[in-house]
């Protein structure tokens, strides 16, 4: 049976039925349970090959058209023409801190950057290290990072200006993406990538870390404009070009074979079982207004970090009245199969990531626990 027959058909998750909890990890993250279950079942023979995805060749043809298949897939779920691709890296969104200043503005050119936190705070520094005349445009430290700056200071000799859309660690989220700037965009989407229809029509490039939205660690998709990658600078290392990926397609040398079979498997799922990225992201939405209306209704009991106006639909923040009642309801929840609820290391608090995999029925048995605990509290 090939990948495109095979049933994707959604499940309801039943966490002790499959052994399982209510994953919402912040990263690594949640994968649809139909995926896993599929790579379960073909782990041995993949396809018919008689052997493992992690022990076939990756020249072998039908790997090729694997991979091949994976871009095309996230092309078309984006809607997006001939002139980008999609191209698979290793190194996490983390590299991309570095290869986007190093291709794009070496040698002191100007860039400018958004700093919402954590994420653009290291992608800028990054950048300085690289050499780049990396200036911060716009900045949401002075609010404590919990909204998306609305005003953006552009030079207009920079050669893009540089955003991560979602704020995985304080839970904010640009809704829609600045229409003026004089360079084009670029961005860390590790966070909400394929979670909701875009517009790249502003965008020369775009990063994710496949291990919160679209598969496990290792694995880096780039979606980059053909006539932007041809501007980056001449005579870097291979694997530091983004040109490489894209003469090779992504082949230059050993990819993450594992990582993109997953994606892949990931992409028929959002294709197929969901019906495309609106759907997605109605679903995505319906999810966090639940669980956002919860905190909003506790009379105060939860709070809520970020700004109204600046809320993720990814990574849900908060706040109970102490920092003992936290680790009690952070233990409890544990008990009840609700896992990875805790805030990032450097914050604290409460994070609930409700990726693309996060089933709505995660999200209300998070919610019914949120009632309980507050009564007992
Ligand atoms: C997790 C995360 C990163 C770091 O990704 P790595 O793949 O570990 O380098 C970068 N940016 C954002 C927005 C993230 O959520």
């Amino acid at each position: 049976m090939s990948l495109a027959e095979k049933d994707l058909s959604p499940q309801p998750l039943a966490p002790a039925a499959h052994g399982r909890v209510y994953n919402f990890n912040g990263g690594p993250a949640a994968l649809p349970l139909p995926v896993l279950e599929q790579a379960q079942a073909e782990f041995l023979d993949w396809g018919g090959s008689g052997m493992s995805m992690l022990e076939i060749s990756h020249r072998d043809k039908r790997v090729v058209r694997m991979v091949d298949g994976c871009e095309e897939d996230i092309l078309g779920l984006l809607g997006l023409g001939p002139e980008w691709r999609a191209i698979f890296l290793q190194g996490g969104a983390s590299l991309q801190f570095a290869m986007i200043p190093l291709n794009f503005a070496p040698d002191g050119a100007p860039a400018d950057y958004v700093n919402t936190g954590m994420w653009s705070d290291k992608a800028h520094k990054e950048a300085v290290i690289c050499g780049s005349k990396a200036r911060i445009a716009a900045s949401s430290e002075q609010d404590g990072f919990t909204c998306i700056p609305k005003k953006i200071d552009y030079d207009p000799k920079a050669r893009y200006l540089y955003l991560t859309a979602n704020n995985t660690v304080r839970g904010t989220e640009w809704r829609s993406f600045p229409k003026d700037a004089p360079a084009p965009l670029v961005s860390d989407m590790s966070s909400d990538f394929l979670s909701r229809p875009l517009d790249l029509s502003k965008f020369a490039l775009v990063h994710a870390g496949a291990q919160k939205n679209v598969g496990p660690a290792g694995l880096t998709i780039v979606l980059i404009r053909k006539d932007f990658a041809e501007t980056g600078k001449k005579g870097l290392p291979h694997l530091l070009d983004y040109r490489t990926y894209l003469s090779s397609n992504s082949m230059y040398n050993t990819p993450p074979v594992f990582g993109i079979y997953i994606a892949g498997l990931v992409m028929k799922w959002l294709k197929g079982t969901i019906g495309g990225l609106a759907n997605m992201a109605a679903i995505n939405e319906a999810k966090a207004a639940r669980l956002y209306g919860a905190i909003d209704g506790s009379g105060g009991f939860y709070k809520g970090t970020a700004k109204e106006d600046s809320r993720s639909l990814m990574n849900v923040t908060f706040r109970l009245p102490s920092p003992e009642l936290e680790a009690r309801f952070l233990a409890e929840g544990k008990d009840r199969g609700l896992h990875g609820l805790n805030g990032h290391r450097s914050v604290g608090g409460i994070r609930a990531s409700i990726y693309n995999a996060v089933p709505p029925e995660a999200v209300e048995a998070l919610i019914a626990f949120m009632a309980d605990f507050q009564k007992t509290a």
